[in-house]
């Protein structure tokens, strides 16, 4: 188990370690919970991932800039 606890909220941009097949591995938070609602930022393809599996596959977290 990661040591660190990642804070998600929703507008931030999480980058995954395993790349959409668009390419890009960049995803909006679009809803935060034990289940996460991602939209890829390089087709728009929105998809439910736990919040396990996205703990376990964040690569880096951009806070959205502004609110
Ligand atoms: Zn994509």
């Amino acid at each position: 188990m990661a040591a660190e606890r990642v804070i998600y909220e929703v507008g931030d941009i999480v980058r995954l370690k395993k790349p959409h097949p668009c390419g890009s591995s960049e995803w909006e938070i679009l809803r935060v919970g034990a289940d996460f609602r991602l939209k890829c930022l390089g087709c728009g393809h929105q998809v439910m991932v736990s919040r396990k599996l996205v703990e376990k596959n964040t690569k880096g977290l951009r806070h959205a800039e502004e609110k």
